[in-house]
Parts: structure tokens; sequence; C-alpha cells
């Protein structure tokens, strides 16, 4: 899909606000003083992640060899396969990533839900339209310059929240990804992300506008598409975070041209 930007401004919600920051960005330490504190996610997606512990006792896991050496179709092999933890038990399919192998962006979100356990592809259905407006945005299209992926890479029962061990389990095969992929920037979508990759589990208010940094490659924070679609007016910060995001992007690929 190809919007144009007016009609992505249309889809948003939020015409002039996406307009006029776009000319005038903010800073990153003004927009972080500009939050609202903890606004909150839905119950579901602001679930505090507890500490990882060890998985279910009456769940026979299959420890995941070594990953950290893979190639890409050894990634997907495994992962097509894994049994490391309980999510394994009711997906349809394991979703690795979807996108550009050398691509400038990584997204991460939380989990596949029902459409993508179906399909196989991370952020279809809704939630996966307005990641993809916000893409375009950018003049991103899915598939080039950006790649897709979860947290975790099955879907959790009645799509809950991932627990802080399925968080843990699947780690290394999202760390393998970002150390094939070498992203330029990293965009965390969502409370979920930001644990598994960053381990905060702080109000996603508390979070945005700053720069993390993961294996050397910056990382910003923002809200999840499918948050968004509850909360609206959310829209603009989320703006204002990929506007950050692509300072930062710009200041990676030419760190010498003044932004
Ligand atoms: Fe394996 Fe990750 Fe699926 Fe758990 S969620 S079974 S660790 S691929």
């Amino acid at each position: 899909m190809s919007l144009s930007r007016e009609q992505m401004l249309v889809e948003m919600g939020i015409t002039p606000i996406w307009v006029l920051r776009d000319e005038a960005p903010v800073e990153p330490a003004a927009a972080v003083s500009q939050v609202v504190p903890a606004e909150a996610e839905t119950a579901a997606a602001v679930a505090v992640v507890a500490p990882a512990a060890s998985p279910p006792a009456d769940f026979a896991l299959h420890p995941m060899t070594a990953v950290d050496t893979l190639d890409w179709p050894e990634l997907a092999r495994q992962v097509t396969d894994c049994r490391a933890c309980p999510l394994c038990e009711q997906r349809k399919q394991a979703v690795l990533g979807v996108g550009d192998l050398n691509p400038d962006w990584l997204f991460i979100g939380e989990g596949p839900g029902a459409e993508e356990d179906a399909k196989g592809e991370p952020f279809v259905g809704q939630a996966g339209k307005l990641l993809d407006n916000m893409l375009a945005s950018l003049d991103i299209v899915r598939g080039q310059r950006v790649y897709i992926a979860n947290a975790v890479k099955c879907r959790p029962p009645a799509n809950r929240t991932p627990e802080a061990v399925e968080l843990a389990a699947c780690a290394p095969y999202l760390e393998r990804q970002i150390a094939l992929l070498k992203p330029k920037i990293i965009v965390l979508l969502g409370k979920v992300a930001v644990h598994a990759l960053l381990h905060d589990d702080k109000a996603l208010a508390a979070l945005r506008g700053k720069r993390y940094e993961v294996a050397g490659i910056p990382v910003v924070v923002t809200y999840h598409p499918a948050y968004l679609l509850r909360n609206l007016p959310d829209k603009a910060k989320a703006w204002e975070d990929l506007l950050f995001a692509r300072r930062l992007l710009r200041e990676q690929m030419a760190p010498e041209l003044p932004f």
C-alpha cells in the first residue's frame, strides 16, 4: 500500500500538528519536557512485566541451541521449529519478521496477534495499517529500508501480554536479528518491546523523547499502533517520536551535515 502524505495525515487525523512539527522539530529535551507524565496504555499493554522467572514446571521446554552464529535461513528454521517457551503450544506458526534485510529502520512490536499468527507476518490488520501509514509519513514503504519484528515470535493466547519468561526465552532471536540486520535506527513500539530490549519497565511517557543505544545502534521509544488506535490524541506524540528518530537516523548517515 502506498498512501500520499496527505492521505496519511487524514488517516492519522492530526494533519496540522504533523505538518508543523515536521517544519519545526522539537529538540529531544524539549519533547521530553512536554510529555504529560503517566498517560497509560491499556491494561494489557501497560502490565508491568515481572523479572525473568523460571518456565512453568509442567511445560516440556526444548532448550534453545545457540543462535548467535546463525545466518538468516538457519535462524528462520530454528524459529519455525522453536519450542523454547510455552507460546509454541497454541501458535499456528512462528512469525520471525518481515522486510528489507539491509534496513535503515527496525521497528519492534510486542508479539503476533490472531491475524499475524494466521498470515505469518507482523503488523497486519488495523494496527498494521496504521504502522504502514506511520512509515508512509517517513516516505518508507513496508519492505524497503525497513524491517518489522516483534519481541516474541509466537502469539500469546488471547493476545495477552507476553510474560517475562517468554520475553527472555525469545530474546536471543531478537538479538540475532539485530546483529544480522545492522539497522541504523531502532524504534520500539510499546512497553513490551521496551522491556524486551532495554529491560526498563517505566511508563512509556517517561521513556519517550530520549536516545537509547543497543549494540551501538540508537534506539527510540514510542507508542504501539494498537494503543494509538484507541488513544487518538497520542498520535501527535508518536509523530514527534518518529521525527526524533529520523533526526537520529540522519545523524547516523551523515554526521557531518547540520540538521
Ligand atoms: Fe520460541 Fe520465541 Fe516462540 Fe517462545 S515465542 S516458542 S522462544 S520462537
